[in-house]
């Protein structure tokens, strides 16, 4: 490991490969033998639609995405895509999901377009799991149902995903290429790239183009999906420095195998951490239920927000960061997403085991 860099385990903005990072450092001044920085180029340059033309190229290999699909980066956040899919897409009701802050947001965010209700909701039992398709319950004129795909905040992610008759719109800001997914069962797909892409500032969009062309036109030009679709990500100018970043974790994500090869890899990092938890006779309480576990975000608590609190400071003193919980649910929270590596959740799990003992 370089210098003082720290096993870094934020939620979001979250660890990034010190591959790429160390890439995008070498060549920052000198883009492609431009003599100039990727963010000193202009987007209408060939150049930087090559660089474009091949991070959607990527995209396709990586997801395995159909023709029938296309790939658009936005700005906004997702925060924005809250907003966005409302407007584009309901027109009678919006059916959700409800799995957590993220949903429940966007459900907020649409409310504005129409009617919205929850489809299914473990909002009773805190949010610990993700509930099963015997609990749907879909009302009539449901334009499309809506699921985030892991609950950043919670630590519950969907295992196998619902196949349903209606459209189905995915957030999958927080576990976006992480392991494989059946992009034909989606009809319109978002991900906020700074869980596990990039940095912050762009969200990749992925939509059937037969979905796209349901979506409400009567709408100001920068509200409309198709606005970004349509024109190849370039009507305006697009988030030039995130597509560059995303174009490279792309390139380490396939050469270190693609997304199975991520997906075993996640899942080996992840029972560490589990490991820990399981083993550890209640002293560490996980919050969500074990077949709904996520592995992108692992939540648990301890007894006391005292011992919470130095649980996070005595773990800073080893290098071990961001294990504070959302402000929103407390606890303790460790994101190991795709650029966190084996040594750094073995490593705190080696400490977890240490830290109860001592207590
Ligand atoms: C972080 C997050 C968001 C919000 O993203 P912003 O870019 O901060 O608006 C939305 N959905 C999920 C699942 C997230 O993890």
């Amino acid at each position: 490991m370089m210098g003082n860099r720290v096993y870094n385990f934020n939620a979001g903005p979250s660890a990034m490969p010190l591959p790429v990072l160390e890439e995008i450092q070498q060549e920052f001044l000198d883009f492609n033998h431009t003599g100039m920085s990727i963010v000193e180029i202009s987007h209408r340059s060939d150049a930087y639609q090559k660089m474009q033309d091949e991070t959607i190229a990527l995209l396709h290999k990586l997801l395995n995405i159909p023709d029938e699909y296309g790939i658009t980066f936005m700005q906004g956040g997702g925060s924005m895509q809250f907003l966005m899919h409302g407007a584009n897409f309901l027109k009678h009701r919006g059916g959700y999901i409800n799995t957590g802050v993220w949903s429940k947001k966007a459900k907020e965010g649409a409310a504005f377009y129409g009617d919205v209700y929850d489809v299914a909701t473990s909002e009773g039992e805190g949010f610990r799991r993700i509930p099963g398709p015997e609990e749907f319950d879909l009302l009539p004129d449901t334009d499309y149902v809506y699921l985030t795909s892991n609950n950043t905040i919670h630590g519950t992610q969907w295992q196998a995903f619902p196949h349903i008759d209606l459209p189905l719109i995915c957030d999958m800001s927080s576990d976006f290429l992480s392991r494989p997914v059946d992009v034909k069962n989606f009809d319109f797909i978002y991900a906020g790239i700074q869980k596990n892409v990039g940095p912050a500032g762009a969200v990749i969009g992925i939509a059937k183009h037969s979905y796209l062309e349901t979506a409400r036109q009567d709408l100001p030009i920068m509200l409309q999906y198709k606005t970004f679709f349509d024109h190849d990500s370039t009507y305006n100018t697009p988030p030039v420095f995130c597509i560059y970043f995303v174009n490279k974790v792309l390139h380490w994500l396939d050469e270190r195998g693609g997304l199975k090869e991520t997906e075993r890899i996640n899942k080996e990092k992840a029972a560490f951490v589990y490991d820990a938890i399981d083993a550890s006779d209640g002293f560490y309480r996980p919050h969500a239920a074990k077949d709904s576990r996520s592995l992108m975000n692992i939540t648990f608590n301890l007894v006391t927000p005292e011992l919470e609190k130095e649980f996070v400071s005595r773990a800073a003193e080893e290098k071990l960061i961001g294990l504070k919980g959302h402000r929103s649910i407390g606890g303790c929270r460790a994101s190991t997403y795709n650029a966190v590596t084996k040594e750094a959740c073995e490593r705190l799990a080696d400490f977890m085991h240490r830290f109860r003992k001592v207590h």
